[in-house]
Formats: C-alpha cells, sequence, structure tokens
C-alpha cells in the first residue's frame, strides 16, 4: 500500500507589497508539480510560491475562501510577519 503523500496548498506570495493569495489547495504531489514546472510562465511569476503541506484535506470547494490555508500561511515561515491577504484570480 502507497505512502499517502500529504496535500499541498499552493501560496502565491508578493514580498514586495507583502500580500499573498492562495492559488489551490488539497493538491497531490503530481499536481503540485505541475504548478511549479509552469510558474515560469505565470503572469505572477514574480511572486513567489510557496507550497504548504496540509495535515488534513480542507472542506471548503473555493480556495481562495479557505480560512484554513489562510491561517497555514500566516503562520508559515516563508512570508514576512502579517502579510496581507488578497483575492487574485491566479488560476
Ligand atoms: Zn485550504
Amino acid at each position: 500500500m502507497p505512502k499517502r503523500e500529504p496535500l499541498k496548498a499552493i501560496v502565491i506570495y508578493d514580498p514586495n507589497s507583502n500580500e499573498y493569495s492562495i492559488s489551490a489547495h488539497n493538491q497531490d504531489a503530481k499536481e503540485a508539480h505541475r504548478v511549479i514546472k509552469d510558474w515560469n510562465t505565470h503572469p505572477l511569476a514574480g511572486c513567489l510560491l510557496i507550497l504548504l503541506n496540509q495535515t488534513e484535506r480542507h472542506r471548503t470547494d473555493d480556495p481562495q475562501a479557505c480560512r484554513t490555508c489562510r491561517d497555514a500561511a500566516a503562520q508559515s515561515e516563508a512570508l514576512y510577519p502579517q502579510a496581507r491577504f488578497v483575492r487574485r484570480n491566479v488560476s
């Protein structure tokens, strides 16, 4: 039986404005890898792409409305303190 990999949440962080948004969550490793691979050509490629391991599947359908993602991102050391959440269409 294969070991279950943690699901990932994908956070897009702009260190210049100290703003972040949630691109996706509940991504398996393969899906997350595809996002990373294509990131160079993304319109927001100047921002940092941060992957967070989820401890469980998030129930919210819309990742931009997901409170769990926002809390996890806010606690991540990859973001400066008190980074501001913004909604963005980043898909
Ligand atoms: Zn989430």
